[in-house]
């Protein structure tokens, strides 16, 4: 069967996207590939038809719940009944079944806590494995409070499954990340297939403001179409949603919401009932929706690598769309504040590891999880070395993010440039230092939106106009 054939026999799509192809013909004949594809580009299907056209099961590690749990509800929404998430949500009753079980499934979906465990392994050699993914593969190489000391392992994991077949996914990633993930997970260097961080139909603007609600209130009645605004945390998040609420069809999403709010809200926003999604960072990766026509930042992004992955949500249809960050003087403090505490968890651990025997409960989770690490390695100087490293990155990663804000030129060839890539072409609405204007937004569509107003007018008023109306006859 042709990959078009069999694209059209499982999904029903006819073309392939940008990737999709090359990555599966690798896979197809066992060659294990890193491919960094924006998110919304459909990274799940490349190993979905691969485990359709191979014997055996697909292994998939995810580092978030709910990416597993939009993955699984995915699969299963498509007919798949042999899919399932192994993480902290199964009790040890149900885990142990489903290991008893492993190749009665297609997909098992693994937290990178759960797949490193012993008895994980042991069900997963006694398997044949079609297919080793490696989902968020950037974590291997991310130090700091959100990282990940088992993906560190996952090299050794495919070691000890005999080296399977492996597909490694990621949004973004610098050369250094690049280089970072094919030295930890790979023996050989992988096949690489990778999207240009350039989305020429991305126009980029940066307004500079005093007061950003007014600022962002002024904004949204100019955008056209289906749009995402990004706040730094749950909290701020659910502070924006109150404010706009009432004057702006919008909802908010995060990881603190429950899978089944989840999949209302996107399937909500896909159906184009909610206009403007509110959402943190974390935002679920199962929404797919490829005409969302504007990105704002309500707050700064931690470093470019995430701005990227998160503006690159707009325009999958390659229609014009818009990516607007609010700065507003001091916003860089959150991000201060997040590495002034993780400098003093560090410190915090040093302390405790002086005084060698105190309690673990005491200890934060980053900081458990960094002293695992340290058990696992049994080589505390280096992995205290590389928590530091760690750190000086990520202030260098704000850093270059506050250059995106203040620089003078254009700011497509700034981030380019920070990706290793050369802007070759300029296109034609590229960015506010190029002379970009926010699209104008069709009147035709203001009007429309004016009728459904008036149709939303409360009882009183209608009741009053009738009056005034019957007065006049
Ligand atoms: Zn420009």
């Amino acid at each position: 069967m042709q990959l078009e054939e069999a694209l059209h026999h499982y999904f029903g799509y006819t073309n392939f996207r940008f990737g999709q192809k090359q990555i599966i013909a690798n896979l197809l004949s066992n060659q294990s590939t890193l491919a960094i594809l924006p998110t919304g580009t459909g990274k799940s299907l490349c190993y979905q038809l691969t485990g359709y056209l191979k014997e055996g099961l697909v292994v998939i590690v995810s580092p978030l719940i709910s990416l597993m749990e939009d993955q699984v509800s995915q699969l299963q929404k498509n007919g798949e009944k042999r899919a399932i998430a192994c993480n902290s949500l199964l009790s040890r009753e149900e885990k142990n079944y489903v290991l008893a079980r492993i190749s009665s499934y297609k997909f098992i979906f693994f937290s990178p806590e759960m797949l490193v465990q012993s008895e994980t392994i042991l069900a997963l050699q006694s398997a044949e494995i079609a297919l080793f993914v490696i989902d968020e593969a950037h974590c291997v190489s991310q130090w700091g409070v959100d990282f990940r000391p088992e993906y560190r392992r996952l090299g050794d994991v495919r070691r000890q499954l005999k080296q399977p077949t492996t597909l490694a996914l990621t949004a973004t990633a610098t050369p250094k990340v690049r280089e970072d993930m094919c030295q930890v997970l790979f023996e050989t260097a992988p096949q690489v297939v990778a999207e240009s961080v350039n989305r020429e139909n991305i126009a980029l603007f940066v307004e500079q403001t005093e007061e950003k609600l007014a600022s962002l209130r002024k904004l949204l009645p100019q955008m056209s179409g289906s749009g995402l605004i990004y706040c730094a945390t749950r909290k701020q998040v659910e502070q924006l949603y109150q404010e706009i609420k009432t004057d702006f069809s919008v909802g908010f999403y995060h990881g603190g919401l429950t899978s089944s709010q989840r999949r209302q809200l996107q399937q909500q926003f896909s159906e184009n009932k909610l206009s403007i999604l509110i959402a943190t960072n974390a935002f679920g990766m199962g929404i797919d929706k490829s005409d969302i026509r504007f990105v704002i930042h309500y707050d700064l992004p931690d470093s470019l690598e995430n701005y990227v992955q998160e503006i690159g949500r707009a325009g999958r249809d390659q229609r014009d769309s818009q990516a607007i960050l609010l700065y507003q003087e001091g916003d860089e403090r959150i991000h201060h504040f997040f590495h002034q505490m993780t400098r003093e968890e560090r410190q915090g651990l040093e302390v405790y590891l002086q005084n060698a025997g105190g309690s673990e409960e005491f200890l934060s989770e980053i900081q458990q999880k960094w002293l695992a690490e340290i058990k696992e390695t049994e080589n505390k100087s280096q992995v205290l070395a590389r928590i530091n490293e760690r750190q000086v990155q990520r202030s260098e990663q704000l850093q270059k993010m506050l250059g995106y804000i203040q620089t003078a030129s254009c700011r497509r060839a700034y981030l380019l440039n920070y990706f290793a890539e050369k802007l070759t072409r300029k296109p034609a609405t590229c960015c506010d230092l190029d002379g970009a204007r926010y699209l104008k937004r069709p009147d035709d569509e203001k009007e429309f939106e004016l009728s459904t107003r008036v149709k939303q007018v409360d009882w009183e008023t209608l009741l009053l106009r009738l009056f005034k109306e019957k007065k006049t006859d």
